[in-house]
C-alpha cells in the first residue's frame, strides 16, 4: 500500500513540475518594470482634508492607541471656533510595519495608507515623517466625507444644521 501511495505522490509532484515548466516566468525585473499595487494596497501613510480644505484630524490620539509598534506620536490643541486639530504630528517609518491599524481606528478618515511603496532609504532618520510631510491637500480614499458635517455638533456648526441632523428637541415640550 505504501508503495503505491508513495509512487502517487511522486507522480503528483512530477506532473506539477511539468505542467508549470513551460509558462512564461513571473518574476518582474524591479527597479526596470514597476508592479501597479492594488489601491488598497497598505503603504506610505498620508492624512488627509475635508472637502472644504479642512484638515480632517481632530487629534483623537486613536490612531496612535491602536498602532502596535508606537510609532504615531501628535501633540492635540484646539482652535478658537472649538475645532481640535494637531499643531504637529509625527509617523516613524522606520518602525511602521504597514498593517493599517491606524487607519482603521481613525473616526475622521483622516489617516489613510496609500499605495506609494517607493520610499525606502539609507538614512534611517529621514524616514520619521512630520505633519507637513504627511497633510495632503485632498481627500484621499474618502472625496465626499466631512466629518464636521456627521459629527461635531454644536462645535463648528449650530445644533440642528449637521448633515442628517434634526433639530434638537425642547424638552419643556414633553412636560405636561
Ligand atoms: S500602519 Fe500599523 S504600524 Fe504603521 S503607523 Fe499605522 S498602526 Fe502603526
Ligand atoms: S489621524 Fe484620525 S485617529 Fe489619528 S489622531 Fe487624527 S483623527 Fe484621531
Amino acid at each position: 500500500m505504501s508503495i503505491i501511495r508513495d509512487t502517487k505522490g511522486i507522480l503528483l509532484g512530477m506532473w506539477t513540475t511539468w505542467k508549470r515548466i513551460f509558462r512564461r516566468p513571473l518574476t518582474i525585473q524591479y527597479p526596470e518594470i514597476k508592479r501597479v499595487p492594488y489601491p488598497r494596497f497598505r503603504a506610505r501613510i498620508v492624512l488627509t482634508r475635508d472637502p472644504d480644505g479642512g484638515e480632517r484630524c481632530v487629534a483623537c490620539y486613536l490612531c496612535s492607541a491602536a498602532c502596535p509598534v508606537d510609532c504615531i506620536s501628535m501633540q492635540s490643541a484646539e482652535r478658537e471656533d472649538g475645532r481640535r486639530y494637531a499643531p504637529w504630528f509625527r509617523i516613524n517609518f522606520a518602525r511602521c510595519i504597514y498593517c493599517g491599524l491606524c487607519a482603521e481606528a481613525c473616526p475622521t478618515m483622516a489617516i489613510q495608507m496609500t499605495p506609494e511603496y517607493e520610499f525606502c532609504t539609507r538614512n534611517i532618520m529621514s524616514l520619521v515623517y512630520e505633519k507637513e510631510d504627511l497633510l495632503i491637500d485632498g481627500c484621499g480614499k474618502s472625496p465626499d466625507y466631512n466629518f464636521y458635517r456627521h459629527a461635531g455638533i454644536g462645535v463648528t456648526q449650530p445644533r440642528g444644521e449637521g448633515l442628517n441632523e434634526e433639530p434638537p428637541l425642547d424638552m419643556r415640550s414633553l412636560q405636561p
